[in-house]
């Protein structure tokens, strides 16, 4: 029989892949009128195990670590594998010092080194950390390609209304709005922008230390950057704020003055669905089982939670079977 997923954000769409992949018939409902609309729409798209190592758990580094490979055997091509730069200005070499201590996978970069890697910021950096192993995507243009990728082996995807149907099971990957169904689940506000200028160019997603508002740049095609992201324990998903837009506008201005002249082409606002711990899990519920909790890593971490969730209903399936 059929497993129905709910939601087609990251964790939903990287589930069904990985159902699919494992021999499962899967059936995609989404309630709004496309693919990818929730916290995924606004997601930076790194995948940085280590520089995330420094406020997250250990799980993170290890579950991630595989996730740029999933992304590139799923996606061919999509993968950017350029590593991260982290950086902070003169005032602020105690932030890199202390980011350096909490992470691995780095090696240090003076001004040629950085220079070397993004010429843009040619003689604005003395210092900073390389993460040669990370990797970034485009967000949208990923889940628009597990979409094709899908419907492409037959995969039916509904759209607005829940299906009336029978199922095997439900897996529920509704993100933030599984808060009601799922405990301990809870909204993490985080706003972006999107900022477009010819005058700079980057290659690799860039962090910009600071006490107050620690921001990250990523570059997209067509001159386009996008720089995030906040973290604000709410669940609240109106308009960016005048002061994180400010902050955004002003880390940018700092990395190069050119973003000065950018255009601020969009501002959104996502919630991220977090536990407790800010680590995601495969939830056993009445209906089947949740991917829930994808916090601020869902492309880094969905692939392995979509793995975990193959091999539960594997296991069930071999059960039922014996
Ligand atoms: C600003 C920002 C930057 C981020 N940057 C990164 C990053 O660089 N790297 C990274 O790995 N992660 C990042 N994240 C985190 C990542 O976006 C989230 O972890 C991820 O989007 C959560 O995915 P999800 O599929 O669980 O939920 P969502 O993306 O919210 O998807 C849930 C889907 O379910 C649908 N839905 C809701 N209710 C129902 C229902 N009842 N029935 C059917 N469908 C329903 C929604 O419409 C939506 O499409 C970022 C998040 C934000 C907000």
């Amino acid at each position: 029989m059929t497993i129905l997923i709910k939601g087609a954000g990251v964790a939903g769409l990287t589930a069904a892949f990985e159902l699919v992949s494992h021999g499962f018939r899967v059936e995609v409902y989404e309630k709004a009128e496309e693919v990818g609309h929730g916290a995924s729409h606004y997601a930076g798209g790194m995948l940085a195990p280590w520089c995330e190592r420094e406020t997250a758990e250990e799980a993170v580094l290890t579950l991630g670590q595989s996730a740029a490979d999933w992304w590139e055997k799923a996606l061919p091509g999509q993968v950017s594998r350029k590593g991260t730069l982290v950086l902070s200005t003169e005032r602020d070499q105690s932030d890199l010092k202390r980011f350096a201590s909490r992470t691995t996978g780095h090696q240090w970069v003076d001004a040629a080194g950085i220079a070397a890697l993004e010429p843009a910021l040619e003689g604005r950096f003395n210092r900073g950390l390389f993460f040669a192993g990370e990797a970034h995507l485009d967000p949208r243009r990923a889940l628009q390609g597990l979409y094709a990728a899908l419907l492409a082996s037959g995969v039916r995807f509904r759209f607005g209304a829940e299906p009336a149907g029978l199922y095997a099971c439900t897996i529920d990957c509704t993100g933030a709005a599984a808060m009601g169904n799922l405990s301990g689940l809870r909204g993490v506000r985080g706003e972006m922008i999107y900022l477009e200028t010819k005058e700079v160019t980057l290659s690799r997603p860039v962090r910009l230390l600071h006490p107050r508002h620690p921001l990250y740049i990523v570059p997209r095609d067509g001159h386009r950057f996008m720089v995030g992201a906040t973290m604000i324990e709410a669940d609240d998903g109106g308009p960016i704020s005048a002061r994180s837009l400010m902050e955004f506008l002003n880390a940018a201005y700092a990395l190069h003055p050119a973003f000065g002249e950018a255009r601020v082409v969009e501002t959104g606002v996502g919630i991220r669905p977090a536990f407790a711990d800010n680590l995601p899990r495969v939830v056993k519920t009445q209906q089947g089982f949740a991917i829930a909790g994808l916090h601020r890593h869902g492309f880094l971490l969905a692939p392995a939670m979509a793995r975990q969730l193959a091999e539960k209903l594997s296991v069930n399936d071999r059960r039922k079977s014996a």
